[in-house]
């Protein structure tokens, strides 16, 4: 059996909707597990939902929340005929959910109304998409994720519960009437029911549990972009496709902070050599990037460039060694921030790390760590990486910066530098 996963743009009109199911049709009887993603930029809206309630702003909340109903309502109305009133009928339950929920006053913390409200977003998208294809004639069964994902309960970046979700995994799998298994990436539920996502472009982590739990022989990210490029095209034009990566390359790269594939994918499919194929769902005829376990050499330079990072210099307040007992503290704090620095440079009484700029996160890691060190932070860095650097390239690529940290390795070279320079 394969596993695909279309994201949020192959699935943000009608006409590609339309465009899956011709993608689809193409496999009329391989056993299929198809993940989705909610529907464009509908996570994105959901999130403002989210924060226009909390802030107390009950009104607005529902009325940004009536936008996405809309949005949805119209989709199903343009691509359903005999199927629109089932289809209605699920959607409304959704929205009723979240309007039951938007009703009430906030007395639990951000996080859990977030994951409360944004999982709505790929029940909707997959709600309707499963009606679609029904009609088309490509038989599905649609099951809500949240059935079968089991995490625990750090809302928006749930961890999962490998055992109890790979019993679910199979069993629905095995007992489906059909050979196509629709369902949703990025969702998942506690055991007491309530729901949770496992981070922002999470859908295609999901795909690697189910293809991992399954035992896949390989999954198909469909995205639209020809495959993995060297570089981001909207920031380096003469940005090309590498058509054969290795598991360690995406990693590294995700890690850098390239949107590719998330970071999470990897270990799964890695795990059980599983191999990932990344395609254009606009051109499916074309070759795209396959990505193994397999040693490579010569990769080409790849560019990644990570925006909105902040350094934050720790001093240590009496000159003692930073070596030791403080360092260890210092990551037992980013651990509980659950922070994950990009960078660290250490110093006999000084450190400095780099991390994406969260705002109140970073103010809070701050006062944590204060009683350690003396703290200062510089705001409005990005951080460029190029793994398999050439020393010509780095140095065209840094021209006309002000580097405010630089690392070197043998494969890789990472500079922080003021952004707008
Ligand atoms: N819809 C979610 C997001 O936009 C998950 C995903 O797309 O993978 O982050
Ligand atoms: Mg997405």
């Amino acid at each position: 059996m394969k596993v695909f996963k279309f994201g949020g743009a192959s699935v943000n009109s009608v006409d590609r909707i339309k465009n899956l199911a011709a993608i689809l049709a193409q496999y009329p009887n391989d056993p299929l597990v198809v993940i989705v993603s909610a529907m464009g930029k509908t996570t994105n809206g959901l999130e403002k939902v989210v924060e226009a309630f909390c802030a107390g702003k009950q009104e607005e909340a529902l009325g940004l929340f009536d936008v996405i109903k809309k949005q949805h309502t119209t989709t199903a109305k343009y691509l359903l005929v005999t199927r629109f009133n089932a289809c209605l009928q699920q959607l409304h339950d959704f929205f009723t959910e979240v309007e039951w929920l938007l009703h009430d006053k906030p007395v639990r913390d951000f996080d859990y109304y977030y994951d409360q409200v944004v999982c709505t977003g790929e029940l909707l998208s997959t709600c309707i998409i499963s009606h679609f294809l029904s009609e088309s004639g490509i038989a599905n069964d649609w099951t809500d994720v949240r059935d079968i994902i089991r995490t625990d309960n750090h809302f928006r970046d749930a961890g999962v519960m490998w055992e109890e979700t790979k019993e679910r995994v199979q069993d629905v799998f095995a007992n489906r009437q059909h050979p196509i298994l629709l369902t949703q990436g990025f969702i998942g539920c506690t055991d007491d029911n309530e729901s949770t996502t496992l981070g922002r472009e999470g859908s295609d982590y999901t795909a690697a549990l189910f293809a991992n739990m399954l035992d896949a022989e390989s999954l198909t990210i469909w995205k639209d972009v020809e495959g993995v490029m060297s570089a981001d095209p909207k920031q380096f034009p003469e940005a090309s496709l590498i058509s054969e990566l290795n598991f360690t390359e995406v990693i590294e790269m995700a890690f850098y902070g390239a949107q590719v594939i998330h970071p999470k994918t990897i270990k799964p499919l890695q795990n059980k050599a599983i191999p990932l194929y990344v395609k254009c769902f606009l051109d499916p005829a074309l070759p795209g990037t396959i990505i193994h376990g397999k040693h490579l050499r010569n990769l080409p330079p790849i560019l990644v460039i990570k925006e909105n990072q902040v350094l934050v210099h720790l001093n240590s307040l009496d000159f003692s060694f930073v070596g030791d007992e403080p360092m260890s503290r210092l990551y037992a704090i980013f651990g509980e921030a659950r922070i994950k620095p990009n960078l660290i440079q250490t110093g006999a009484i000084s450190v400095q790390v780099c991390i994406d700029d969260k705002g109140d996160k970073t103010t809070a890691l701050a006062a944590s760590a204060a009683h350690l060190f003396d703290i200062q932070v510089e705001k409005n860095l990005e951080l460029l990486t190029i793994r398999h650097y050439t020393e010509d390239l780095l140095h065209k690529m840094t021209a006309g910066k002000e580097p405010v940290l630089i690392q070197k390795s043998r494969e890789t070279v990472q500079v922080l530098y003021r952004r707008g320079i």
